[in-house]
């Protein structure tokens, strides 16, 4: 009789660990979809729609994982899948183009368990650039793979490979062909042409923190180019115990100020919050050199940032305390 009691106890014990596990901790993500001068009275209501629609998919794509007790690395990688499948966004399919006319796309994954991270540059042929990333980190010994190398390296692991053709899209056709007109006028490029990138960052329940970036660059960049998105620390940086980052911007300004790591070193050395963090960057450090761009940043306990010192960002969360949304405008 006394066993079975012991037994009984210990059954019950295992049941309620095995039911709290999972409810203990929170999760919460965090996409975007580029920063830019995104005038509203440059976007009908119908594509307005359509950016909202396809930020939810993604945010439901990731908050299936997190919300079974999925990992944030799995939650970041499958939301930002979803927005460079869409031409909406200037990652993937509808990438903008080179100064070739080409599209030329970078991604980076981080895990802020492990420390661990992996990239792709320049890549013309990777349907899902950032899977592509997420294989150099795990099946390779490098942290970041360019151009045909890269290629090889993920057609080889049995990856999406698509003709370059795959991520066309009028609409950035058009965006590069009067690139190229007021080029021919002004004589000169631009100084911060394009507007995109997508991103994501997560905090899972046990505690993990993730991070993924992905762009096609910036409309009329020189081949060969490489931003921000895939330098780890730059466009995207995680760390557990302190933070997960992913930026959008002018590429060139955010690798040398090293942002998605410096907002990271704040709160790890300054011990500022990741707001304070992530608004000195942006609206101090490089909204005081006019610098456009903005960042997507979770901390973690859950906190998040979103600031942006253009008139827009594409961006959207979820939290496990049932608190979302998705918004455009300031
Ligand atoms: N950061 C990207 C790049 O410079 C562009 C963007 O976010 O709009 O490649």
């Amino acid at each position: 009789m006394k066993n079975l009691n012991y037994l009984l106890i210990g059954l019950m014990l295992i049941t309620f660990s095995i039911a709290s596990f999972g409810q203990e901790g929170t999760y919460t993500l965090v996409i975007h979809g580029g920063a830019g001068n995104i005038a509203r009275e440059n976007i009908s209501e119908e594509r307005e729609k359509e950016y909202h629609d396809k930020l939810n998919e993604a945010l439901a794509a990731g908050e299936a994982i997190l919300a079974e007790g999925g990992n944030s690395l799995d939650a970041v990688e499958a939301a930002v899948r979803i927005l460079e499948d869409s031409p909406l966004f200037n990652a993937g399919k509808g990438a903008v183009f080179n100064y070739e006319g080409k599209n030329e796309l970078d991604a980076s994954i981080m895990c802020g368990n492990t420390m661990d991270a992996g990239a792709v540059a320049g890549v013309t042929t990777i349907r899902n650039p950032i899977s592509g990333a997420r294989k150099v980190m795990e099946n390779s010994p490098h942290v970041m793979l360019t151009g045909k190398g890269a290629e090889q390296f993920c057609y080889d692991q049995g990856m999406d490979i698509v003709d370059p053709s795959y991520f066309f899209d009028q609409r950035r056709w058009e965006q590069y062909r009067n690139f190229l007109r007021r080029r021919q006028e002004r004589g000169a490029l631009e100084d911060n042409p394009s507007l995109g990138t997508v991103g994501a960052v997560a905090l899972d329940m046990q505690g993990n923190l993730a991070a993924a970036t992905s762009t096609g660059g910036m409309t009329g960049k020189r081949f060969g180019r490489i931003g921000d998105s895939p330098v780890i620390g730059a466009g995207t940086y995680a760390r557990n115990g302190a933070g997960a980052v992913s930026a959008t911007g002018h590429g060139e300004f955010f690798i040398k100020h090293v942002v998605a790591y410096d907002i990271i070193a704040q709160m790890l050395y300054l011990d500022r919050s990741i707001d304070e963090a992530a608004m000195l960057l942006i609206h101090e450090v490089l909204g005081e050199m006019e610098v456009n761009g903005g960042v997507i940043a979770v901390d973690k306990d859950g906190n998040i940032s979103m600031p942006f010192n253009t008139t827009g960002m594409f961006r959207g969360y979820v939290k496990s305390t049932g608190e979302t949304g998705v918004m455009i405008f300031e």
